[in-house]
């Protein structure tokens, strides 16, 4: 563990930007270069600094590896080429028989992969919402051997308590994964909460850009990380180094970015909550959240991302307002310094069965902002006037 991995949480700025790093040793860079390279010199046969070929290795990928560790808190990183592929590596922990409990409330794609490429291998998946505790312990068996969580989830935001899943996860002998892609690791740091492997879509907030695509996991226990490392190694989804390089100058600014992205959601939420065309708000900020006393102790900021539901409840209501925004742009993904808006239920969750996707919240009328970090009055009069062709 290096020094800063000892560091408390306040001290997270000095972290994101020191953390798991040293100059480059063979010039002083302070920034770790881009080591564009496959294969190592090696002076006789397995005589090496280390770094033997890049798919095992690469030098830039071990730095964002070092930082990824330090952030979240744990011993060990691994950078993969995308958040699925992270998930797909987690994945790669189970054997046919096994079975999943996951919260229902997921990311589409994720939930993709474990129907359409897992179940067909053997692997069973209960989707349950997890508010309930009670819920995730009566499915539990031997069998068991991984609980997953999203938290806050997308797009509705829930909060699932970290600590309550560990304890069943625990007690089960099974892996408890949380995918902290919507917290980031400023606001959450679930391995100390008790869980086993933190998951993130680098792709959002850590990368911060919207330049890159770039998934990581880290744990905190060497044997779970020998494991990961061997899966990453012998099934090659890695990400490459000049991948790895914007992502660890992306995680030099989480903290700052993250304060604009809640300063600015903070008064959207507040903006949205009053106007007489919104129907309801979910922003575990908001008193009325259900997650709101959950997320108040388990987290140290509600996040920057909004959801919203337009009056009346309809498809065509929700995409005129989606397309007639200005500022937020109207696209896929979310954590870039860019405002972007989304409209889920043909978007990003358009792969879950409309029954499902509507039982978990995720109806016609909603709409999904990712909060940026340009001048709020700009984004105010953005949903302002987006709204006003519903009034
Ligand atoms: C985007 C996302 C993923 C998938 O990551 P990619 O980098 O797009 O492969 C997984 N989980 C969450 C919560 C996400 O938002």
């Amino acid at each position: 563990m290096s020094e800063f991995a000892a560091m408390k949480n306040q001290n997270f700025g000095t972290l994101a930007i020191h953390g798991g790093q040293e100059p480059d040793p063979s010039t002083g860079a302070v920034m770790p270069p881009i080591y564009q390279t496959s294969t190592y010199v090696q002076t006789s046969p397995g005589q090496h600094k280390g770094y033997e070929y890049s798919r095992t290795l690469n030098p830039t990928r071990h730095a964002l590896e070092k930082a990824l560790a330090s952030i979240e808190l744990g011993s060990h990183g691994l950078a993969f080429g995308s958040g699925l592929a992270a998930v797909d590596a987690c994945m790669k922990l189970l054997k046919p028989g096994d079975e999943v409990i996951s919260c229902s409330d997921l990311y589409g794609g994720t939930y993709r992969q474990f129907v359409k490429i897992y179940e067909p291998f053997g692997i069973q998946f209960h989707f349950v919402d997890m508010d309930s505790p009670e819920q995730v312990t009566s499915l539990v068996n031997e069998r068991t051997a991984m609980i997953w969580a999203e938290t806050p989830t997308n797009p509705m935001l829930n909060v699932i308590d970290i600590p309550a899943m560990a304890t069943i996860a625990q007690a089960a002998d099974a892996l408890l994964v949380v995918d902290n892609t919507f917290a980031t690791p400023y606001l959450q740091q679930p391995l100390t909460l008790g869980a086993d492997i933190v998951l993130h879509s680098a792709t959002k907030y850590l990368g911060g850009h919207s330049d890159v695509v770039l998934g990581a996991l880290v744990v905190k226990n060497d044997d779970l990380a020998a494991r990961l490392a061997f899966i990453q190694n012998a099934t090659g989804a890695i990400c490459g180094p000049m991948d790895s390089f914007l992502v660890l100058r992306g995680i030099k600014t989480l903290h700052v970015r993250m304060d604009r992205h809640m300063s600015n959601a903070k008064a959207l939420v507040a903006h949205l909550n009053e106007h007489p065309a919104v129907e309801k708000v979910f922003y575990p900020g908001l008193e009325s959240h259900p997650g709101h006393a959950l997320a108040t102790r388990q987290m140290r900021g509600y996040g920057g991302m909004i959801s919203f539901v337009v009056k009346g409840d309809n498809h065509e209501d929700a995409v005129s307002v989606v397309s007639a925004f200005k500022v937020f742009t109207l696209a896929e993904s979310l954590g870039g310094v860019e405002s972007l808006a989304g409209h889920p239920a043909s978007m990003t969750h358009a792969s879950i069965p409309k029954a499902q996707r509507e039982a978990t919240g995720v109806t016609d009328g909603l709409i999904r902002l990712s909060v940026g970090i340009e001048d709020i009055q700009d984004l105010l009069h953005d949903v302002d006037s987006s709204l006003s062709v519903l009034l």
